[in-house]
């Protein structure tokens, strides 16, 4: 079986960039988009895609905790690169009203603005939501037909699912389906089409049991996986068949 883990930080793995994507091949984990945050990480991480391509990919965005940081600038970098063979998509982006480290009106103008680049060069985008599930899918309306993409890490409820799923995002679950805590996620996740999610890590963060309390890092993908085909009935071949078919639908960019 051959897996890919379609969102993680390899610029922020204490193991280092080259040992995580060892570890991730040795078990089956083949491909990995890395993911931009901010303007001052947008030159790693696509060093980090350029040095590691085809195996590693990038995705080139300002995180909704760095909203009031997006600058002309920044956007204009994201969209000159956007076109390089290793940026996959635009990313991560959105809205985080649970921490909110960007006031909420600089978030959504840095959403909308990114949203514009993903239009403009045709490229899918990751976006990141946290307590802001209505302001997202207006948002996301405004785009509907033009723009696609998925929801990294989905934590929401089955409404934010459903509407995603209805503007034509698909729904990426990371380790914290899980979490004892996850019930309703999980029920969530039993309800989703099976050609409409993506499994990822989020590394270094939450780990999935029963690695918790490690750092997460893109091998742990397959502990997710397993449990998401426990939920969903079926093979954990078929899971990592219908992931690697829906990733490369959505990454066309993505050589296999
Ligand atoms: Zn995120
Ligand atoms: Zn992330």
């Amino acid at each position: 079986m051959e897996w890919i883990d379609i969102h993680a930080h390899l610029n922020m793995l204490e193991e280092g960039v080259e040992a995580a994507i060892n570890n991730a091949k040795a078990v089956g984990v083949k491909k990995i988009i890395t993911i931009g945050t901010q303007p001052e990480d947008h030159p790693i991480v696509l060093d980090i895609a350029r040095k590691y391509y085809p195996e590693v990919y990038c995705t080139l965005g300002v995180h909704p905790h760095d909203g009031g940081t997006y600058t002309e600038a920044a956007g204009k970098f994201i969209e000159e690169h956007v076109t390089e063979p290793c940026v996959v998509a635009v990313g991560e982006i959105g809205l985080d009203y649970y921490y909110d480290n960007s006031p909420r009106e600089l978030q959504k103008e840095a959403f909308r603005a990114q949203l514009e680049i993903a239009r403009r060069t045709k490229m899918p985008v990751e976006i990141h939501t946290r307590d802001a599930e209505e302001d997202t899918i207006e948002i996301l309306k405004e785009f509907k037909g033009e723009v696609n993409g998925l929801i990294h890490c989905f934590t929401g409820t089955e409404w934010l699912a459903r509407q995603a799923l209805d503007v034509g995002f698909n729904i990426s679950i990371s380790g914290v389906v899980t979490f004892k805590s996850a019930d309703s996620l999980r029920e969530t996740v039993k309800m989703l089409p099976l050609d409409r999610i993506h499994v990822e890590t989020d590394s270094p963060f939450l780990a999935p049991i029963p690695m918790r309390g490690r750092k997460n890092t893109p091998a742990y993908v397959i502990h997710t996986a397993k449990f998401v085909a426990d939920l969903k009935g079926i093979s954990l071949e078929q899971l990592c068949e219908q992931t690697r078919i829906n990733a490369l639908k959505m990454f066309p960019k993505i050589q296999w």
